[in-house]
């Protein structure tokens, strides 16, 4: 019987991982991919832009929607606490433009490296190939994990960290939403983010712009009548 088992070895997943096994908990690590930290490998364009230097404030107010249940979570660990705990694991980091942060060493392989060393070091068991099935659940608690496989592990909490549907050749399916509802969690609508932007405009669909990389862009979008709804500056 583990104290906490963790689905899914993205950021999330890892970071859980460290917060449990430092308070001492014994902690088993379970992915259904060869390797962990897929997306974040891939994240901020290979070099990981692990988070932005920008008080807190200001960083609320560029959330779309109501920010603010950000400030519990940020009262735990705020930007200021995320680069202290990267710097602790030895990676020095970078500001750039708008106060966003990356590895010196551009690569956001130092960053899944690290945190996948420091749970190793802190003793987390990790099975990787393992995908899960369901939860086990006696009524609404949760006491354990199905794998597919059929074999099951007992655990005193389970965290789910199976991370969203986007680039699901990363591993993420949107699995962990059905599990998490039959607990008893609310799952709001779906929807996609920071997704391409098409338009119909001739000079767009002719591609003469396809493989140009602009920096310092201005974006505005206009309504039928010309007037500007929103505008965006930045990279
Ligand atoms: C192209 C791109 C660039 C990005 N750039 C940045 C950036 O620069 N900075 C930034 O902060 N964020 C960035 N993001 C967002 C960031 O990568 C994600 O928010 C983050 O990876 C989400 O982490 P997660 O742990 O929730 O999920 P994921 O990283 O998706 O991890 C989920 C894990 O769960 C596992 N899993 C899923 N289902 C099961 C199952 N049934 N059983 C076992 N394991 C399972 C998967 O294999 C996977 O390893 C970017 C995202 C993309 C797509």
């Amino acid at each position: 019987m583990y104290d906490v088992i963790v689905i899914g070895g993205g950021s999330a997943g890892l970071m859980a991982c460290v917060a449990a096994a430092e308070h001492g908990a014994s902690v088993l690590l379970l992915d259904k991919g060869d390797q962990l930290g897929r997306k974040l490998g891939i994240s901020g364009g290979g070099r990981c832009n692990v988070t932005n230097a920008k008080e807190t404030d200001e960083l609320i107010r560029h959330i779309p929607g109501n920010g603010r249940f950000l400030y519990s979570s940020f009262q735990n660990l705020d930007n200021q606490g995320i680069m202290r705990f990267f710097e602790n694991l030895g990676i020095a980091l970078k500001e750039e433009d708008n106060g966003r942060m990356f590895p010196v060493t551009d690569k956001a392989k130092t960053v899944v490296d690290a945190l996948v060393g420091k749970i190793v070091s802190l003793g987390v068991e990790i099975r990787t190939k393992e995908p899960v099935k369901e939860l086990i659940q006696n009524g609404q608690h949760v006491q354990g994990v199905k794998l597919l496989s059929g074999k099951t592990i007992l655990g005193r909490s389970v965290i789910i960290a199976t991370g969203g549907k986007s680039v699901p050749q990363t591993g993420s399916t949107g699995d962990g939403y059905p599990w998490a509802e039959a607990a008893g969690h609310t799952i709001t609508e779906l929807y996609p983010t920071e997704v391409p932007i098409v338009s119909g405009e001739s000079w767009i669909q002719s591609k003469e712009l396809q493989g140009l990389s602009l920096r310092d862009i201005g974006l505005s979008v206009l309504d039928a009548k010309g007037k500007t709804v929103i505008s965006h500056r930045g990279i």
